[in-house]
């Protein structure tokens, strides 16, 4: 076995694993209209296993449109999704539908990759536990037992174990969306998908919801995620996406894209005063 070397930080197993280039998520060619207004014109990007990817962009460029065609809330019209090891091709019939799903592959689909929404859409007729436990027991069969260890487990994780038995309305913003970090965890997804984490939050609500984030970032998750804090995607990115109009304008390192980016519509994005 190699050994670390002073000059090399050690890498996680899990980032490890992702030098050999293996793909969580590959979207090629991916078309969406909504009607007559086109919102993704011919999209592709890859993440490798073990990373983080940031998507930024103007409002309405098409980044939550996008986010939402990863686990299949929205169905791309055009183009190919190759995602936690399901493979799906989009395309029309002759009569116009859009085919190249079935039922069994989106609800397995949506177990392996999960969202965390801007909103934290928690059910707010059921307690903290409860929101964890509900869709490990239904979607996978968990028994009670199993599903409540897992959400104490997660709930642990993300610092709100103690609340376990509180309702989503005696919670902070902050605290709500650390619980929904902790029931998109408990499914063990493949990839997390996040969607403006923190964009809801009251200023000072936003730091704890980050750290949460980096923590999942630093053990290796798989991660895809819209945010508007610079800072922080530049801080845990390993790739970032710039969007532009529905179409990839720039995609690479957070050096890339931040500093040496000569994408003009980018760098005004980034560096709005320069
Ligand atoms: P972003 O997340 O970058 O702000 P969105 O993906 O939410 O952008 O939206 C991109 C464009 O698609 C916007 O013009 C928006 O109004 C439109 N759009 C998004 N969702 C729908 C929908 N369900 N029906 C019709 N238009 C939509
Ligand atoms: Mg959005």
């Amino acid at each position: 076995e190699p050994q670390p070397s002073a000059s090399r930080p050690l890498v996680s197993p899990v980032h490890e694993a992702s030098s050999s280039a293996s793909l969580a998520v590959e979207a090629t060619h991916i078309v969406k209209h909504f009607g007559d207004l086109a919102v993704l014109h011919d999209v592709s990007l890859a993440v490798e296993e073990g990373t983080v990817t940031t998507i930024i962009g103007a409002s309405g460029s098409g980044k939550s449109t996008l986010l939402r065609c990863m686990n299949l809330l929205e169905r791309p019209d055009q183009g190919e999704l190759m995602i936690a090891d399901e493979r799906i091709r989009f395309d029309r019939n002759p009569k116009g539908d859009i085919v190249g799903l079935d039922r069994r592959q989106i609800q397995r689909l949506r177990a392996k990759v999960t969202m965390v929404f801007q909103q934290f859409n928690l059910w707010p007729h059921l307690t903290v536990l409860g929101n964890i436990t509900e869709a490990p027991m239904r979607v996978k069969g968990l028994s009670r037992r199993d599903a409540t260890k897992a959400a104490e487990h997660y709930l642990a994780r993300v610092g709100m174990l103690e609340r376990a038995d509180t309702y989503p309305a005696f919670l902070s913003g902050g605290q709500q969306q650390r619980v929904a970090i902790a029931r998109a965890l408990a499914m063990e997804p493949r990839v997390l998908l996040f969607d403006e984490p923190t964009s809801a939050l009251d200023p000072e609500r936003v730091s704890e919801v980050l750290a949460v984030i980096r923590s999942l970032a630093d053990e290796g998750r798989t991660m895809l995620m819209v945010t508007h804090e610079m800072a922080f995607a530049r801080e845990v990115s390993d790739q970032i996406i710039f969007l532009d109009e529905g179409r990839v304008g720039i995609a690479g390192t957070p050096t890339d894209v931040f500093e040496q980016t000569h994408h003009e519509r980018c760098q005004r994005f980034v560096s709005p005063a320069a």
